[in-house]
């Protein structure tokens, strides 16, 4: 009997990734989306970014902030990959807006697979639950850290991430019986858009192509190509050593912005035209961060790269990574292809 993989959020960038990646190794796919009447457009989307086996492909209504539909979504389910939860790191309104989704979202989808008898559920966490609200430090962050959610920086994105994985590990603690739990730590996730969207950190990509700041400031990422993430989130599902664990996806030293610029001027041709190519000291953005809320987020990490380790993801999951300019090339190219940089 084939395996069946539920796929939390069918409509998203990692999630259509895993999909692809399901579907080509024979695992029969069920996608949640809010509503059906996306299934025809993630469909097509994932037919452009060369879709196999797509009878094995079929769709159900789940949103994170109901209960119905979860439950029909688990039936016949082997194991859940639960990517889906609100992505908007930065400044919002209402912190709730991301918390609630993530948070009790969460919980819906351990309870429901609970009681469907799911044997494992890998939970798409980040790097964003390890990492932020610590005074800056030259030590290795590694799957033993949590952000600190009343330290500096922490926007409500990081607070969800957080709160979510907490509540899921808290939820696995409070129960007993064979189901397992995997959460995975992304850092910044980059590589080949999926249809029109551009998400998460393909955003910088994109704002870089389109000239969208003169110049760099000091600011680094570290990277990983979201095809590494797809493959990370199925070792994680089929490796027996890895229930019960958390794994930070990363992949090398983080990139100063400066040298995301150089490579994509040195591979993108003509279309990196409006890539900036100088830089803006960071005494004038600590000064524009008096007066600029922009300026401000980000002149705490002016100069800071936090290091990371992907030991254990290696080590246990037995997983490699792309270099991360092959991440950047992958989304740049794909978002010219798409034509979603202005001209
Ligand atoms: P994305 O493309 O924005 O996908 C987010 C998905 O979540 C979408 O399918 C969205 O559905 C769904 N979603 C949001 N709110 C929902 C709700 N209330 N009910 C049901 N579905 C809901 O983002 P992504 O980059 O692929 O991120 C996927 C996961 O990876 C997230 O958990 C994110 O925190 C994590 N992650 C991302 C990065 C990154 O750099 N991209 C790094 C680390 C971790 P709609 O299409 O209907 O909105």
């Amino acid at each position: 009997m084939t395996t069946r993989v539920l796929v939390t959020g069918g409509s998203g960038f990692i999630a259509g990734h895993c999909i692809l990646q399901l579907l080509a190794s024979g695992y029969q796919v069920r996608a949640t989306v809010r509503s059906l009447t996306r299934e025809a457009s993630v469909r097509s989307v994932l037919i452009d970014a060369g879709m196999v086996n797509e009878h094995n492909l079929s769709f159900v209504a789940a949103d994170l902030m109901r209960d119905g539909g979860w439950a029909e979504a688990m039936q016949g389910v082997d194991f859940v990959l639960h990517v889906a939860s609100p992505v908007q790191p930065g400044h919002v309104d209402d912190e709730d807006d991301l918390i609630v989704p993530a948070r009790e979202g969460a919980l819906r989808v351990l309870r429901a697979a609970w009681d469907a008898g799911v044997e494992r559920v890998v939970l798409t966490s980040a790097f964003h639950a390890v990492s932020w609200g610590h005074p800056h430090t030259d030590r290795v962050f590694t799957e033993a850290d949590w952000t600190v959610l009343d330290g500096p920086g922490v926007d409500a994105y990081g607070k969800s991430k957080t709160l979510a994985e907490q509540a899921a590990w808290e939820f696995m603690k409070g129960t007993t019986g064979p189901m397992e739990l995997v959460t995975m730590l992304p850092v910044a996730v980059m590589g080949p858009v999926m249809g029109n969207d551009v998400s998460g950190s393909n955003h910088l990509i994109q704002s870089i192509l389109n000239g969208g700041m003169p110049a760099f400031p000091h600011l680094f990422f570290p990277i990983v190509d979201v095809r590494d993430v797809a493959r990370a989130h199925i070792l994680a599902m089929t490796t027996p050593d890895a229930a019960g664990q958390r794994f930070l996806l990363s992949n090398g030293p983080a990139v100063e912005m400066k040298d995301i610029g150089a490579t994509i001027r040195a591979r993108l041709g003509a279309a990196a035209r409006n890539v900036p190519t100088r830089t803006v000291p960071n005494i004038i953005v600590r000064i524009a961060s008096v007066f600029s809320p922009q300026f401000r987020s980000i002149a705490p990490d002016l100069g800071y790269a936090k290091k990371t380790s992907n030991e254990k993801a290696r080590r246990v999951l037995g997983w490699t990574s792309r270099d991360p300019e092959e991440a950047i090339v992958a989304a740049a190219e794909s978002m010219v292809k798409k034509g979603l940089v202005n001209k």
